[in-house]
């Protein structure tokens, strides 16, 4: 799967970072010789920022300031290593810098009252930047990851992630609880938009991008270091967050050994390779047993198995979970020594010390040893290091982070929206297709139509990203960005769908060319994102119904946190557009894409499903085809994975596939194939490479992503694609666990065309 053609040469230009020396290697270890037991659990304990800030625990006093009082029992009582997040919303930069000096003059003044210099230990700050800095106000906000992945492209997953990490390390801040590597397997989970999509391939690949785009080139090692405009990535949720069955969040998954190597897996090993510095643990539960108390994952696993060797956090609460929701502890101290001697590195407690005092007992009591405090110590102070937090602990003090927020950043970010947003259907020739000619009459409604919460969703200065006073005033809603851009007349109507409201709209309509069907699903994630029903809610149902009743034509935009059903009434609009959740600079994408200043390029990276209880991801197996008349159309979704319409005409040409000889004899295949662009609009097309094994001793899937790549195809020309294939993309997981290379015959798909591949036994 090497790509012959390579990314853009600023990746490249990036550098390598310093190894680890010997000399870091003697600082940690002799800051670790130093502490004491209370010390070095203090350095495992992570508290929320509510702790140490006046006011009570998610009821601050606004503005929110550090308690002096508070920041020293937490420096000096119990010597915390970790602190956390936002007191519930987005802070001006200069408020971050306020909140982070804080904390820094705090373990000074700690260290000042000790008599060796190796004694201070900077205190680490962790945020979730998840879909650019979406914490700092005024911080550039992208697409959300599933738009991300939409995109198939990495070199702007890359740029997206090293903005925000630049943003994020400007305000202070140096490690990222980002990006998300679950794979999002079951399209109702809360937590889907915030996925690279269905696919382990893809996932694997637009993660690593995003772990450099974070860490700096970075070494396989996990031995680099990392600048100070750049952060620590962190790979979550290990493992298998996402294969909930219900999809409902933080409910049972139940997942087999080949499924947990195929499908869960890879998307951490290729980060663990690329260098991620930390991991933070699954919440939930696999096959009986919660992940936080699980040594086979966290140890054999994650360690041993797949060589991890950075810090592996908990997620929020999960220790004290491990009583009230998992129930397999009696009490929160069994918990603890239960968490710890699984493999967690540090506790995101986060809103009390019970876990530092009851951890300092059982090291006493000996139910967890001294030498597995040290293990986890030895990482967490490794990683201050590697993040120059010792030399460097508020870099803003002497760096301004010029670009930040700069119009350069939200270019960047326009962009990577305007690759992201998909184009489903488009009945070219009828009124109100696609793209427009910038005089028409346009009629904007639906609950998404001038209301920026749907845009950004949840993780956009709060956390569950729907109080509209912390929306940008300055920027476009899709009804302001129309009306910059359209000659004729614009009009927004119906936010909210009433039955008078609705007869108003009937006769304010009437002028009107065509109508835009802005949906939106309230931003949501994690447990208030459950829902019972993929179906749009009501007053989104009544509204498009409404606008197709009125006999304009209807093109309909959707904002989701997951696909909401639409199969009633996909035949009847002029064309439907997935905007997924594009952030505040999305709706001047969206307009571009509309009036065809921008070719749209985006592409499914999942499966769009027509029915609530048909939710094949496309890689599924042969028998789920079969249907109730024993013919194979049980695989019948709205859009199948990697499903993107483009304005131009593209076709597929002269597939060829020839066997390269190798030195050490390894098998490996050449794949060639053309895109012609039958147009005169130049078109971006993201070209996809599937392979299906004929037979095999485990049951093949249909097919199965194994490489991608997208270049541009200038108007009436045709681009070459060229990919590698070679027998470690062949291989699957046997019966015995191990991945396996059979004889036989493999499909090739690139497009409409198909080749095959052979390997004699
Ligand atoms: C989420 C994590 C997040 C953490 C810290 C948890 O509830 O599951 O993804 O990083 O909170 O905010």
């Amino acid at each position: 799967m090497k790509k012959i053609l390579f990314f853009v040469s600023w990746i490249i230009s990036l550098g390598m970072n310093a190894q680890w020396s010997n000399s870091q290697e003697a600082k940690v270890q002799d800051i670790l010789s130093q502490m004491n037991i209370e010390e070095k659990v203090g350095q495992m304990t992570q508290i929320n920022l509510d702790v140490i800030c006046e006011g009570e625990i998610y009821k601050l006093v606004e503005p929110h300031h550090i308690d002096p009082n508070k920041l020293k029992e937490a420096i000096e009582k119990y010597h915390v290593g970790s602190i956390l997040n936002c007191g519930g919303h987005a802070y001006p930069i200069a408020q971050w810098h306020e909140i982070i000096s804080g904390i820094h003059q705090a373990t000074l003044a700690y260290q000042q009252k000790h008599t060796y210099e190796s004694k201070f230990v900077p205190v680490l700050y962790g945020i979730d930047a998840i879909h650019g800095a979406n914490y700092i106000m005024g911080g550039t906000l992208f697409p959300q990851q599933l738009g991300q992945a939409a995109t198939f492209n990495p070199a702007l997953v890359q740029e997206a992630a090293r903005i925000t990490a630049y943003e994020t390390r400007a305000a202070g801040i140096p490690w990222n609880f980002s990006p998300v590597l679950d794979v999002g397997r079951v399209p109702t989970w809360s937590r889907f938009f915030e996925t690279y999509g269905e696919d382990p391939y893809l996932c694997s690949v637009l993660g690593k991008s995003c772990i450099k785009g974070y860490q700096g080139m970075f070494g396989k090692d996990n031995n680099g270091e990392v600048d100070e405009f750049h952060v620590a990535a962190c790979m979550k949720h290990f493992l298998g967050y996402s294969g909930a069955r219900t999809g409902k969040d933080r409910t049972p998954a139940y997942i087999s050994d080949i499924q947990l190597k195929e499908i869960y897996r890879p998307s951490f090993q290729a980060a663990i390779d690329e260098g991620a510095l930390t991991v933070m643990i699954n919440s939930g539960e696999i096959n009986g047993i919660p992940v936080h108390a699980n040594p086979k994952i966290l140890i054999e696993l994650l360690r041993k198995e797949m060589g991890f060797q950075g810090m592996a956090v908990t997620d929020w609460e999960d220790v004290i979970k491990l009583v009230n929701i998992h129930h397999v502890a009696e009490n929160l101290k069994d918990a603890v020594a239960l968490a710890v001697n699984a493999g967690i590195d540090m506790c995101m407690v986060p809103n009390d010390y019970n876990f530092t005092n009851l951890l300092i007992e059982l090291v006493k009591e000996g139910r967890v040893s001294e030498a597995r405090l040290d293990e986890s110590v030895y990482r967490i102070l490794k990683l201050k290091v590697q993040l120059d937090l010792f030399d460097n602990p508020v870099p803003f003090e002497k760096n301004t982070y010029p670009e930040k927020m700069s119009e350069q950043f939200q270019q960047t970010a326009v962009k990577t929206a305007e690759e992201s947003i998909t184009l489903l259907e488009n009945k070219k020739g009828q009124m109100g297709s696609l793209p427009w000619t910038n005089s028409l009459d346009i009629c904007v409604v639906g609950n998404a139509a001038n209301q920026l919460i749907y845009q950004n969703g949840a993780w956009s200065r709060t956390w569950q990203g729907t109080d509209t006073i912390w929306n940008d005033p300055a920027r476009l809603t899709v009804f302001s960005a129309i009306k910059a851009q359209n000659k004729g007349e614009t009009i927004c109507l119906l936010n909210q769908w009433t039955e008078t409201a609705a007869k108003k709209a009937k006769r304010a309509v009437k002028k009107s060319d065509v109508i835009l069907v802005c949906l939106g699903e309230k931003p949501s994630t994690e447990k208030p994102g459950d829902i019972d029903d993929l179906n749009w809610d009501k007053n989104e149902r009544q509204t498009i119904k409404w606008a197709l009743s009125t006999g304009k034509p209807v093109v309909l935009v959707m904002f989701e946190n997951r696909p909401r059903l639409v199969n009633d009434w996909v035949d009847r609009c002029a064309a439907v557009v997935m905007a997924y959740q594009p952030g505040e600079w999305g709706n001047i994408a969206l307009t571009n894409i509309l009036f065809g200043k921008t070719n749209p390029s985006g592409k499914l990276p999942f499966t769009y499903p027509r029915y609530n209880q048909s939710l094949l991801t496309y890689d599924h197996k042969h028998s789920e085809e079969l249907d109730t008349n024993f013919g194979n159309k049980a695989y019948n979704p709205q859009w199948p994975f990697g499903h993107g319409l483009s304005y131009s005409d593209l076709t597929y040409q002269n597939l060829a596939i020839t066997e390269v000889k190798t030195a050490n004899g390894n098998r490996k295949w050449s794949v060639n194939v053309e895109v012609k662009n039958n147009s005169n609009l130049d078109a971006k097309e993201s070209v996809l490479v599937y392979k299906h094994d004929r037979v095999a001793s485990i049951t093949p899937h249909v097919k199965k992503l194994i490489d991608f790549d997208k270049e541009l195809v200038k108007a009436n020309s045709v681009a070459k694609y060229s990919f590698e294939i070679d027998e470690t993309d062949l291989m699957f997981v046997g019966a015995n666990g191990q991945m396996i290379l059979e004889p036989g015959v493999w499909d090739i798909y690139v497009g409409n065309l198909s080749s095959t591949i052979e390997i004699k036994p």
